[in-house]
């Protein structure tokens, strides 16, 4: 597994908690006690899985989600 792939990120200033996300791509985004997204840390390798991370982070209604890959430093 790589460690730079890419992850899931989630801007919790942003995020209103209105779970599209986690109906998308229950695999990477589970949902706290209130409802909010948490998401996996995990690289995304699965081809599948990062399509749909791809369109959770497309249809966020409130520009919360990215998809970031780690550089060196930051491991
Ligand atoms: S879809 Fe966007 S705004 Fe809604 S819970 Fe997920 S990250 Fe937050």
């Amino acid at each position: 597994m790589s460690d730079f792939g890419p992850r899931l990120r989630v801007n919790p200033i942003r995020c209103d908690g209105a779970r599209y996300c986690a109906e998308i791509v229950p695999e990477l985004v589970g949902l706290d006690e209130w409802g909010y997204p948490i998401v996996s840390s995990v690289p995304i390798e699965n081809t599948r899985l990062l399509r749909l991370a791809e369109r959770a982070v497309n249809e966020c209604p409130r520009v919360a989600l990215q998809l970031a890959r780690l550089r060196a430093r930051e491991r």
